[in-house]
């Protein structure tokens, strides 16, 4: 009876631990002593866990997202805060899984043919331990409270990682920009920001882009801001170059997680260099992903779209990777043109994952990989995935990579890239100075490496396997968790 409880609570905490599942054969006392007490120490953990998630899912509930987000950070800091009980005495993670502030508000616009047209906006204002509140406005029809909250959690814990001062938000609307006119995008985004503006600030909350903000939404939202405020001040990033913003951030999330996965790669004597790479998704950061790709001398053969994906066995070269830019950024198109311009196949409503390859990064949205498309991607030579996306891999989907013992490099270190420039744009806006490309290259490079060495420090386990996951959630909670108390209960 207590082997059969073993067997079940083992598997459900952490496949990693199948090996001691065996042992469920015998009686549970016969086991040596130090097997025994692993057991007993995974037993209890998981309870733990299980009792931290029933408060979380009653405080939260019909909030799918923020809960597994919740989950999959909770399963690594839970064992971490045994050993470390002041953690615990302070309640750090049942605070940190609390938004500090969630703000919602009406957003009403007229569009092209004067109609009156009405959309949610939202502000999560999740932690400012660290800094003010930083991360991205997302607009898109799936936005909702859920979405906004797993964003904003994952967020405090990147922004952590990046070493450099800055707390953790996330907002947006379910506004969809696809299929609206530059006109309407305008009207939406100056309705959006006329309420935004009074909660946030550069010394408050400094938003960015994400999926369906890009440079001529944040344009929009800056001159309308200004036009609130009376004042040119750095309160959102990833502004145009001629108005504040950084060289580099456009590029910064998809160069970031190709010098991630580099640093992956090493670890096991390996580059990117001959490699072949499957993308999902062909918006910001799947192209500069695919770019730093070409550059490293490595073979990208799928990007997609919300339609389908584009499968080039022959490789996205510099032309065709020009042609994405103009076909998504200018006339902003369908990736199925692609296909059919330089003759390969487009498989409609699909996802890439069943594409041979050495290595994928899944660079579209959450939950777009899940435990079978991992199998698949293992069994078809896979040894390498790292997230451009947040939280695109399903809970499942990483403990099958884990258990594995591929590389697996979780979003929130991996693609950290774009807020840690977006946190190099924070303070050339201060200084009122501007480096140059090569000079935010560099740093964004260094800050890679840096995050990388941080998760190998934390996620190094007994067997000699780099669990990413567990080190960027012990990294990035450490460092808020430390602040949190210096700053006493607030
Ligand atoms: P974009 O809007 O530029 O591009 C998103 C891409 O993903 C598009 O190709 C889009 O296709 C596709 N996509 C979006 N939703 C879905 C869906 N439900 N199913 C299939 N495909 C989908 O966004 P970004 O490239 O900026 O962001 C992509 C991911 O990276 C997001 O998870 C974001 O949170 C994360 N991220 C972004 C950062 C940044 O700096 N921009 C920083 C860190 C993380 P379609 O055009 O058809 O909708």
């Amino acid at each position: 009876m207590q082997c059969g409880i073993v067997f079940t609570i083992i598997v459900f905490f952490d496949p990693r631990q199948t090996k001691v599942c065996l042992f469920s054969q015998h009686s549970f006392h016969d086991l040596p002593i130090n097997i025994m007490n692993q057991i007993e120490e995974v037993l209890n953990h998981g309870e733990k866990l299980e009792t931290f998630m029933h408060t979380v899912r009653k405080r939260n509930p019909h909030e799918p997202e923020f809960l597994q987000a919740v989950r999959d950070v909770a399963e690594s800091i839970i064992p971490f805060t045994e050993k470390h009980p002041k953690y615990k005495h302070h309640k750090i993670l049942e605070r940190i899984a609390e938004p500090e502030r969630v703000i919602m508000f009406r957003v009403p616009w007229l569009n092209d043919k004067g109609e009156i047209e009405i959309n949610r906006g939202y502000r999560i204002q999740m932690n400012s331990a660290l800094g003010p509140y930083k991360g991205g406005l997302r607009f898109h029809h799936s936005v909702n409270l859920s979405v906004l909250k797993f964003l904003a959690f994952e967020q405090v814990f990147k922004n952590s990682l990046t070493g450099l001062p800055m707390g953790g938000g996330k907002g947006g609307s379910d506004f969809e920009s696809k299929g609206k006119s530059d006109n309407e995008v305008m009207k939406f985004c100056q309705s959006f920001m006329t309420e935004l503006a009074r909660h946030i600030g550069s010394n408050v909350d400094v938003p960015a882009g994400d999926i369906g903000v890009g440079g001529r939404e944040i344009g929009y939202l800056f001159g309308q801001y200004k036009r609130i405020s009376g004042r040119f001040t750095g309160v959102l990033t990833g502004k145009g170059h001629d108005y504040g913003g950084s060289l580099i951030r456009p590029e910064a999330t998809g160069y970031g997680l190709v010098y991630f996965a580099e640093e992956m790669l090493k670890t096991c004597g390996q580059s990117l260099k001959g490699k072949t790479i499957t993308i999902s998704g062909s918006g910001n950061v799947s192209q500069y992903t695919v770019e730093k790709c070409i550059e490293m001398e490595a073979k990208v053969v799928t990007v997609s779209d919300s339609e389908g994906f584009i499968y080039d066995p022959k490789g996205i070269d510099r032309e065709k990777l020009n042609f994405i830019f103009e076909l998504k950024n200018e006339r902003r198109g369908r990736i199925s043109e692609y296909a059919k311009k330089y003759g390969c196949e487009f498989f409609e409503g699909e996802r890439p994952w069943n594409i041979p390859c050495d290595i994928a990064f899944p660079n579209a949205t959450q939950n777009e990989l899940d435990n079978s498309d991992a199998q698949t991607l293992i069994d078809n030579g896979c040894f390498c995935v790292a997230e451009g996306a947040n939280m695109p891999c399903t809970t499942e989907a990483i403990h099958i990579f884990e258990k594995a013992q591929i590389l697996y490099g979780p979003g929130k270190a991996a693609n950290a890239g774009g807020v840690a420039v977006s946190g190099l744009e924070m303070s050339q806006n201060a200084m009122r100075y501007s480096w140059t490309r090569t000079e935010v290259d560099h740093k964004l490079k260094h800050i890679m490496k840096e995050i990388h060495r941080k998760c190998v420090e934390h996620g190094k386990m007994k067997d000699g396997y780099i669990s990413y996951e567990r080190g960027a959630n012990i990294t990035g909670f450490e460092k808020v968790a430390e602040a949190m108390i210096a700053q006493g209960l607030v």
